[in-house]
């Protein structure tokens, strides 16, 4: 079982809370997308309001175990300050003083500790750098989705030294649709459409979906090359001649299933890997030689957003073409839309992978699906069916 913080009354409590801040910054260390610390707030609100006090803990970058200016934490500290929290900076996350400051200050107000990846410990797992990273705190909240499948100090190790753990609202959520709602209880009709550019980072998940879902539906760079699998010739598109063998082998495995599996059949082609290339509509079967694919076809688009129509749940991780160039973001704008229909008439709609989540940013609908993923590589490994350290670490 995983206790979630709405469950816990942290007044007088000082909680050690592990978050995803690792935000982009400018050269002023200005911070220019603050979605990572807005997603965490939440969790930390909660715990100020019952009267509890907040140790921050975080990555950003990946500096190498040494401190570097331009991955210091700092401008987080400014951040919220600048949002009406009382929110001080340790200049480590470990150590006498760090402990000094979380003790002089009060309930209803925040510590931000130094970037764990100062410390070699973070990412072994050190077990001395976790009972030291374990006296910063009461209780332990976990509210980074993005690293929870690293199985490192503040995510994994360090959580098992204390008795009382909670998920944060973030990691509560990606786990309440990535695992009851998609994985485990899924309304079926359940409906994968799966993109991107490459199958070699998305085999396994195609794989693993397929044993779940009544209905998988490829598209994306990574089609040409199941259709090079089926013997196809694919002109100058896309191709990873070391995954054939895979991509002949799903399909096989996909036969011996109940799940629909299709790809598309018609696709968009084009010249060059340019915006303004000239481009065509083609059958799968008649890809010219010298021309290369971008995006699924109009008859694609239709056979896909038909399934879409009539499913009640519906994963989609990965565009269906080149969505950065206008020419070729039609098959990705189309199932996004149809992505957006289906959850107004009641269907659970999750969005994973950060691609997906541009496009549906771009077209201005990124309130219309259920639930969108934030993390990349952890829902990415969730939806492998792989268990994920930082969250299996919460069980208690
Ligand atoms: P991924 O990170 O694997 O989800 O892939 C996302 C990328 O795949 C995007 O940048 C798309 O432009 C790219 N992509 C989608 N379809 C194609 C295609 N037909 N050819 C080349 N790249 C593609």
């Amino acid at each position: 079982m995983i206790k979630s913080v709405a469950d816990y009354n942290f007044s007088g409590k000082t909680a050690l809370v592990r978050v995803d801040f690792n935000v982009p910054l400018d050269d002023h260390r200005n911070i220019t997308d603050d979605t990572r610390i807005r997603a965490a707030l939440p969790t930390i609100d909660k715990i100020l309001k019952d009267g509890g006090k907040v140790v921050l803990m975080s990555h950003l970058g990946r500096p190498k175990s040494e401190f570097k200016m331009k991955y210091s934490l700092l401008p987080v500290v400014s951040y919220l300050n600048s949002k009406g929290y009382k929110c001080h900076f340790s200049q480590d996350c470990v150590g006498r003083r760090t402990k000094d400051i979380i003790d002089s200050v009060g309930m209803g107000e925040i510590v931000m500790m130094e970037n764990l990846r100062f410390h070699k410990g973070e990412t072994v797992n050190d077990p001395d750098f976790c009972e030291e990273l374990r006296k910063m705190g009461d209780v332990y909240v976990n509210d980074a989705f993005g690293t929870a499948h690293r199985a490192h100090a503040s995510t994994f190790g360090v959580a098992h030294l204390f008795k009382e753990r909670f998920a944060g609202y973030l990691i509560q959520r990606e786990v309440e649709y990535l695992g009851d709602k998609l994985l485990h209880n899924p309304n079926k009709p359940f409906t994968a459409i799966i993109g991107g550019a490459k199958v070699s980072g998305k085999l396994d998940m195609i794989h693993f979906m397929m044993g779940k879902c009544d209905n998988i539906l490829i598209g994306g760079g990574m089609m040409y090359t199941f259709y090079k699998a089926k013997g196809l010739e694919i002109g100058r598109s896309l191709l990873e001649e070391s995954r054939i063998k895979m991509a002949s082998e799903i399909v096989e495995y996909s036969q011996s299933l109940k799940t629909v599996s299709l790809l598309p059949v018609d696709t968009i082609v084009a010249e060059t890997f340019y915006e303004e290339s000239p481009f065509k509509i083609v059958d799968v079967e008649n890809m010219p030689d010298n021309m290369l694919g971008m995006d699924i076809g109009p008859k694609t688009i239709k056979m896909y957003c038909d399934i879409i129509d009539k499913s009640e749940t519906i994963l989609w991780n990965g565009p269906m073409g080149v969505f950065e160039m206008d020419n070729f973001a039609k098959g990705t704008n189309a199932i996004a839309r149809a992505m957006a229909r289906a959850t107004k008439r009641g269907a659970t709609t999750i969005v994973g992978g950060g691609d997906s989540s541009a496009a549906i940013k771009k077209l201005g609908i990124a309130d219309q699906y259920s639930h969108i993923s934030t993390g990349g590589g952890a829902s990415l490994e969730f939806l492998e069916g792989k268990e994920l350290p930082g969250i299996k670490a919460l069980e208690i």
